[in-house]
């Protein structure tokens, strides 16, 4: 009764899904900057209420945020949603934005 040589078991190398988070950011902050010095955008001063996402267009990236990831709703001036990411972005133009000014 011959055996067959079972394989050693080696290990899959795990998927490492590279977010390259940064390099989109730095896209998309060039964006909010420039659609804040247009008027486009207005800007925000951080107050946001996060929350369980409802399938919302992103305000910035215009993209759906998702049911498993956090909505910010900015409730003034006017109601927007963003993905945390993208309204961390905004604030921190807003803040760049408002800096300039003075
Ligand atoms: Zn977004």
């Amino acid at each position: 009764m011959s055996r067959l040589g079972y394989g050693t078991c080696t290990d899959i190398a795990s998927v490492v899904i590279n977010e390259k988070v940064e390099v989109s950011n730095a896209t998309l902050r060039q964006k909010i900057r420039t659609r804040l010095a247009s008027g486009s955008l207005f800007p925000v001063d951080g107050k946001v209420v996060a929350g369980k996402a409802t399938g919302k267009l992103c305000t910035l990236c215009a993209m759906p945020i998702f049911a498993t990831e956090v909505e910010h709703e900015v409730m003034e001036p006017q109601t927007a949603y963003a993905h945390m990411t993208c309204h961390s972005l905004w604030v921190q133009e807003s803040k760049m934005l408002g800096k300039s000014r003075e």
